[in-house]
This record gives C-alpha cells, structure tokens and sequence, in this order.
C-alpha cells in the first residue's frame, strides 16, 4: 500500500476529528448521554488520530488501572496537578473503555485537531490497557489492586494480570510504573518487560485491622509456584505482607509507605494519614474514609512523586479531594439522613463493613441488590462478603431484584433479614422504620444504585413513599 501523504493524513485527523465532535453535539441535544459514541466514529474514521492528539500533551499521559479505586485516584492526581497550576486531560464522565478515554480527548480538542491541555489523567478499565496504551504511550501507569469483580470467576484474576502485563511489557522504556507492594498478584507485574523504573507503595501502619470473616483473598497464592503466600500482616483481601515458602515472591519494600492510619470522622468518612518516604514523613488529613482511600492516595503520591512533584505540595489538595458519584453519600429523605454507598465486589463491600459497619451501635440498614447486566448476573460473590463482621443492627431490610439473596446471606450469618423486593416501598418500609431526626445507612450494588438514585432524584416518588 502506498504510504499516506502527511497532508492527506492531516486532512483526515480533521475530518475525523469534525465529525467525532458533531457526534458529541449531536448526543448532547438528543440528551443521549452516552460518551462512547464520539470516540467510536472517530476510531472507525483515524485510529490513529487519537494517538496524534496526545502526543502534543507536553507532559505526556498518566493512566490509572486496577479493580477498585481507579476514579477516586485519577482524581486525586488532577487535583493535585491542578493545584501544581497545570491544565489537565481526564475522563471525567468515568468512561474508562478505549472509546471512552477516545471521547474524552475528542471533546477537548479543537476543530483543527488539537489539544490544548499540559498533560492527561485517565482511568483505564483493566481489559482496554493494551488498546490505550498502545494508542497513548503514558509516561506514567498506576496499577492499585487486582479484585475478583462481580463478573469475574475464580482464576480468571490470573488472566487479568496477563493482560495488563502486556500492556506494560509495550510501554516506552522511559515510562515509570507506580505498583501496590501489598497486592500479590499487582506486583508480580513487575517482571513484565525490561522495565528499570518501578515504584512501589504499600502500608505499614500498625492497627489496621481485618475483617474476621474476610473470604475475599483473591489472590494469595504465589503467581509462579501457586503455593499459598506466608502472610505477616494481612489488611484485606490478599493485601498485605506476603512471601512465598519457596522464596520465589516476596513483598517488596515500598518507596511510599504509609506508616500511621487513623479514622478521624465516621459520619462523614475522614481519615488522618503518614506517609513515610526516605526519611521524610508527610502527614495528610484525608477527607475520605477507609483504609482503600489510603491506598488510593499512596497510589497518587507515588505517581506524582515519580514525576518530581514534593510530596508536601500535594497534601494540601489531596486534603480537599471529594469522593466520587455514588461512594459514599448523603441525602436527606423527609428528615431522614440517609448514608448512601455503592458496593460492587467482595473486597469493596468488606471495606465499607470494615469502615462503617463493624462497630456496635444499632445501624438502621437497608440494602438495595439487583441483578442487572451491570452488576453480573452471578451474584454468588455475596457468599464472600463478611456479613457476619456487621455489628448487631437495629433493623436490616434487604430490597431490590434480589433482595431475597441477600437476606438469605444474613440468615447464614445468623442475622434477621427483612425481604421488600420493590424498591420504592423499600424505602418506604426504611422511612417509616427510621424515626426523624435519625440516620440509616443504605448500600447498593451498581444498577440498584442507579434505580435507588432515580427514585429519590424525582418529587413524584418522594411523595409515593408516604402513601
Ligand atoms: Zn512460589
């Protein structure tokens, strides 16, 4: 085939470019919503027009991967760039798919096919790490944890960490990537590629406690002999301080270690966190809560840190950075305080017990599970959830699509269920059972979540919990 002229080639990135962003238009009239779309058609117009485009970043590209806490560390690091006075690139809407992180540069770029930004944050789904970074070549990859996730099976982990190892065994030799030293199976990443610049973060913070009935190890065994790890410290899931009976893994010593982790405020989720990074010890007030945040923030200070930023630079915007939609919040429902928090695998749901259900005092709880296509229709990941580490609750009432599901799984755990499959007379059942004045938490897995925030998003059904 004859090679492409530049000035055809030109011609085509701004074609490409024009009609992606009338696609963009064009969903933002008809209140599509859908950020996918734009990135689609222009891929299908210039594959390689989105690698054009941030390669004009002059500071090139961070991408952020992993199971949980992809959104809440990619903003993490914008907040702190942004404080640093830097213009930043990300995937906002938290469409983290190849044509997702494509939409998202397509919106910013102007009609001529440029981008106007100092440098791009994205988060990255685990599947579509080969794809984006072969199209963006980041400077910097940030790989937190590696979960079971609601539509994974066991084993399939294994073929999780290939693919993202893949993606770094191709990366520019000059790229660093920031790695989770507690996470097994996150950091035997590191023997993919020839690659000299690892940094790695991990906790060694005493007190942190675990869950006693915490099924949810993933992972602990040794991803090249497959005998069980030697764990000295276990804080989650497989996330601790691991070594192979056969010496072939062990955990690395981290370069950012989190040496102290204090919950500050339970009601609003705030922690005080230290960081200890060669003999300097930085002290952040993190207004988010759990020991996951702790690791979303190390992951964050990692990457900056790996990039020049002073460590104490950061803190300040670290301590203004806001959780996610749908993590943890609070909505006020006729003068009931409700607490709402997405749960969506073993490892994030024992987290929140862990860090809002594990103390005695008497939790007004409703939870809302459905089985949608979002949230895997396998819903058998509940059986690994440490319901019994939930401290005795005043009421529990279980609603959604299969609410019945999981109060068989309180049932198992020796605890009263109640059973209102209808979501909005759930919440009625849930008002009427809390008096006013007073609080209930409510957790949700994804689609429930998005069902549970359309109800009390619309008046009309405000007033039908009355009724
Ligand atoms: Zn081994």
């Amino acid at each position: 085939m004859a090679p492409t002229s530049d000035r055809s080639r030109g011609t085509r990135a701004v074609v490409a470019n024009g009609v992606g962003k009338a696609v963009l238009n064009l969903r933002r009239l008809t209140r599509g919503g859908g950020s996918a779309l734009p990135g689609l058609v222009a891929e299908r117009i210039d594959p390689r027009m989105v690698s054009r485009l941030v390669a004009q970043l002059p500071e090139g590209v961070i991408v952020v991967t992993g199971t949980n806490g992809k959104t809440t560390t990619t903003k993490m690091i914008v907040a702190v760039l942004e404080a640093q006075g830097k213009t930043v690139l990300t995937n906002r809407s938290g469409s983290n798919l190849s044509r997702g992180v494509a939409s998202a540069i397509l919106e910013r770029s102007a009609w001529r096919g440029r981008l106007l930004e100092d440098i791009a944050v994205f988060e990255v789904d685990e599947a579509s790490m080969p794809a984006v970074c072969e199209q963006l070549r980041p400077s910097t990859v940030v790989v937190n944890n590696l979960f079971r996730d609601q539509l994974d099976r066991y084993g399939e982990l294994d073929t999780t960490a290939a693919v993202i190892g893949r993606a770094i065994a191709g990366l520019d030799g000059s790229a660093t990537v920031c790695l989770n030293a507690d996470d097994p199976l996150v950091a035997s990443l590191a023997r993919y590629g020839d690659r000299p610049d690892i940094r790695w973060f991990g906790v060694d913070a005493e007190g942190v406690e675990r869950l006693d009935h915490d099924a949810a190890s993933d992972s602990d065994h040794c991803p090249q002999c497959g005998h069980a790890l030697d764990y000295t410290k276990a804080y989650y899931s497989h996330l601790g301080h691991y070594r192979c009976p056969d010496g072939h893994v062990e955990r690395p010593t981290p370069e950012l270690s989190l040496t102290s982790f204090e919950s500050i405020d339970v009601h609003d989720g705030a922690s005080r966190l230290t960081v200890d990074v060669e003999g300097d010890s930085i002290s952040i007030v993190l207004p988010l809560p759990g020991l996951y945040n702790a690791y979303n923030a190390l992951a964050a200070m990692c990457a900056m840190r790996s990039r020049g930023v002073a460590l104490h630079d950061a803190t300040d915007a670290l301590s203004h950075v806001t959780a996610p939609f749908g993590r943890v919040e609070h909505v006020d429902v006729h003068g009931r305080g409700l607490r709402i928090i997405l749960v969506k695998n073993p490892a994030g749901f024992n987290q929140i017990i862990q860090t809002f259900l594990g103390h005695p005092k008497g939790t007004r709880l409703m939870l809302a599970i459905n089985d949608g296509l979002a949230d895997g229709r396998d819903l058998s990941w509940l059986w690994d959830v440490a319901i019994e580490d939930i401290a005795p609750c005043e009421f529990v009432l279980c609603t959604g699509g299969r609410a019945a599901d999981m109060a068989l799984r309180f049932k198992y755990a020796g605890a009263e269920a109640d059973v209102v499959p209808d979501m909005v007379e759930g919440i009625a059942e849930l008002l009427r059972r809390t008096p006013e004045g007073e609080e209930a938490e409510v957790l949700a897995n994804y689609t429930a979540m998005l069902e549970l925030r359309a109800l009390l998003d619309s008046q009309a059904t405000l007033k039908r919990f009355w009724q």
